[in-house]
């Protein structure tokens, strides 16, 4: 049988098959996954083929393969054991949450979580949430950020997760595939599962609960059937994706405005910065590409030693 993993708990996981069936499942013997060394082999999302077994009544599964990814995120640990934890595989988009204010999303955050969702292959659609409180001055703000994500090919939307603005349209862009939520702390990610799934409660909110009281509960992602035909990850606390190592002649590759231009700098290792005839350059100076980018570009290459930050997880 074959099915995709909803759920972990470390040993078991909940694996559900397209017909519906739901089987919890164990792993066979001392079964890894080639190639990719993390604390938890199989993680929620991935595809995997089982065998049922029997026994005193009670049906389990028995995983003993696991499909190929498509792709899939991870958490690195603090004490640089270099030990990772993968979080969820096979990912079809993200939706990052924006709030001009209360809470204020920067720039900067929404371009080291695009450069992440890049390099690890993930799409990311930009929903600039709240645009029921703000002002025609804010509403300008949300508009130009839309423009200059556009631009680069990022889809935008305004929606209201509170009074149901657009709520439709991110159904639409939902349905059929295997989303996640992500976004800083109190930009409506819980709301708008809400007003997508009344009832559904995402971990978020038990994480920051949990942290308040001081414990320290390992939760895992959890994967949802959405009424319309979607599948949503909840991920505990996902405020960004880190940022994944990558050397200073890659991080341009993740930024898709310069990425097009690169062919045209003069030099092909070019990393934009102080090469003659570099066509990035030229472009910020035509005003073709927006500086707020390339200042994210510029703090990114030079936070270069900083991949083992935690400021992007809460
Ligand atoms: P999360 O931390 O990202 O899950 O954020 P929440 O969903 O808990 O939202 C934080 C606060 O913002 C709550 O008080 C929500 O009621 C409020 N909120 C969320 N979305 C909207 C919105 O579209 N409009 C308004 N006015 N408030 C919102
Ligand atoms: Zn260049």
């Amino acid at each position: 049988m074959t099915g995709t993993v909803y759920k972990s708990t470390g040993s078991w996981y909940t694996v559900k098959t397209n017909t519906g069936g739901r089987y919890q499942c164990r792993i066979k013997g001392r079964f890894r996954l080639k190639g990719i060394k993390s604390t938890n082999p199989i993680a929620v999302g991935d595809v995997v083929d089982f065998e049922l077994e029997t026994k005193n009544d009670e049906t389990t599964g028995i995983i003993h393969n696991i499909h190929e990814r498509k792709n899939y995120i991870v958490r690195k640990s603090v004490n640089l054991s270099k030990q990772t934890h993968v979080i969820a595989a096979n990912i079809d988009q993200v939706f990052l949450l924006v709030t001009i204010d209360n809470p204020p999303t920067f720039t900067s955050f929404i371009d080291r979580f695009l450069v992440t969702a890049e390099a690890y292959g993930i799409k990311t659609i930009l929903l600039f949430n709240k645009i029921d409180t703000y002002s025609e001055a804010t509403l300008d703000e949300v508009r130009y950020l839309a423009h200059v994500y556009r631009d680069i090919g990022y889809e935008c939307v305004g929606i209201s997760a509170e009074t149901g603005t657009k709520i439709e349209t991110v159904k639409q862009l939902m349905a059929g595939k295997v989303n996640m939520f992500a976004g800083h702390s109190g930009v409506g990610k819980s709301t708008l599962a809400n007003a997508l799934e009344p009832g559904l409660e995402l971990k978020t909110k038990s994480i920051s609960a949990q942290h308040q009281q001081g414990q320290h509960t390992t939760t895992f992602a959890e994967m949802f059937d959405l009424g319309f035909g979607a599948k949503l990850i909840d991920t505990p606390g996902i405020k960004g994706f880190g940022i994944v190592d990558m050397d200073k002649e890659e991080v341009g590759d993740y930024f898709p405005e310069f990425f097009k231009l690169k062919q045209d700098c003069k030099f092909n290792n070019c990393i934009h910065v102080d090469e003659p005839k570099c066509a990035v350059k030229q472009a910020l100076d035509n005003d073709e590409i927006a500086y707020s980018r390339y200042r994210s570009y510029l703090q990114i290459l030079e936070g270069e030693d900083e991949h083992y930050r935690t400021d992007n997880w809460e």
